[in-house]
Parts: structure tokens; sequence; C-alpha cells
């Protein structure tokens, strides 16, 4: 009796080693801890053609292979975030409460950006930005606080193509991850049904299953090597 006791002990010691160990590991990652979809939507208002939908996905689109070697370089060669298309000055909310760690910071997604850092360890990135935010770094933010107003990157006439670019980083800013797995959000739906560049996927000849849909998209790992340097993909030019 006293044997299978000691046996059982020695076992949960073993056990709680591990779990130990586990957590150690998981703290000193990088990523952050996984939650079912934390997140909410970067707007206030109902998706619709005349208010927001989404125009490219993240990951390999068929834009982002397109451009893989210039435009998306940095990001493997893959859109490291989401696009919505939105009239110019449309208000844009914080996808969850945290603090303001950058206010136009160097985070690329001219002409101005805005990062708040989440208590789960993400952070998220609103680009594109057509003023710079009212807010300050340290400042407190609420979901659905607001953090600014959609721009159009391409022209200050708000006349080429307006839209927010939103990306969701770890605490180091160098992974950039899925949104669509973190948004809790109809993602098929909020594309209008609008079949684009931007929502459909570029398959690779050789791998024609990897890849194919918004949630099945890799982790970016900004300056790592490109992830769709194939030649080719599906569909042709
Ligand atoms: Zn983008």
């Amino acid at each position: 009796m006293r044997q299978v006791r000691r046996r059982h002990v020695a076992r949960a010691g073993f056990l709680l080693t591990w779990i130990c160990l586990g957590g150690l590991m998981i703290l000193g990652s990088a990523r952050p801890a996984a939650a079912q979809r934390p997140f909410g939507l970067p707007f206030m208002s109902p998706p619709g053609p005349s208010t927001w939908f989404v125009t490219q996905f993240y990951g390999n689109t068929v834009w982002a292979y397109r451009n893989r070697e210039d435009l998306y370089s940095a990001g493997q060669g893959l859109h490291f975030g989401v696009d919505f298309a939105a009239p110019c000055g449309t208000p844009v909310v914080a996808i969850g409460e945290g603090v303001v760690v950058a206010v136009d910071g160097p985070y690329g997604s001219a002409p101005h950006n805005v990062v708040i850092e989440h208590p789960n360890g993400y952070r998220s990135l609103y680009g594109h930005l057509g003023q710079r935010s009212s807010l300050a770094a340290g400042q407190r933010v609420q979901r659905g606080d607001p953090v600014g107003v959609v721009g159009d990157p391409a022209s200050p006439a708000c006349d080429r193509a307006p839209h927010l670019h939103l990306e969701i980083r770890d605490r180091t800013m160098r992974l950039a991850f899925n949104p669509v797995s973190l948004i809790d959000a109809d993602w098929r739906g909020i594309t209008l049904g609008l079949g684009t560049d931007g929502t459909q996927f570029a398959l690779a000849y050789e791998e024609p299953h990897r890849w194919r849909t918004p949630w099945d998209q890799p982790e970016v790992r900004f300056g790592g090597p490109a992830l769709n340097a194939y030649p080719d993909a599906w569909p042709p030019r």
C-alpha cells in the first residue's frame, strides 16, 4: 500500500515538473497565450458596400503572391495583415482592451499608425490611418474605443484605395499572426462575396492543398526568407 502511494507521489511529482517546465517554455516564448478569438472587429458600424468590407485577407493571397518580391518582401512574401476597404474618415476602434505602445511608430503602414498592447500578449497595429491619432503612448484603451480614422496610403485626396490595414503581432513585433484566427467575425460574409486578388489565395503547384483558405495561413517572421518563392502559382496571370 505504502509502495503504491509512494509511486503515486513520484508520478505526481514527475507530472508537476513537466507542467512547470511547460509553463516556463510558454513564458519564455514570444508566442502569446492561445485563446479562442479574443478580439473584435475594428469598426463599430456594420459592414456594407458604403461602410466597410474586407478586400484582402492575411496570408498568401493572389495579390500578395504577385507582389511578394517588393511590397511584401519584409513579411516573407505574404500579406501580414487584413485590409478593410472603407471611406476616408471612417472611425477605427480598438479590437480589445490594452495600452497604446506607439503612435506613428516605425512600422510602415503610412501615413499614420497606432500600436496597442493587449493583456494576452498580442499587439494590434492599425495602419494607413488618415490623421495622427489623438491617442498617446501609455494611454489605456477599452475594446471599441476610438483609435483614429481610415486614410488612403495611395492618395491624399482619398480617391485611390482608402483602407485600414490591421495586423496582430507578438510583443517583440517580429511575428505576425493571422487576424482571422484571433478576431471573432463572419470572415467570408464580410468580404460581401466580392472575389478579388485579395480574397483568393495563390496555390503552389507542388502543394495545392496548403494555405487555401482565410483560416489556413502561416505565421510571418519579419525579415525571414520568402515562403512563396516558387516561380508560378494558380491562378496563373
Ligand atoms: Zn494591407
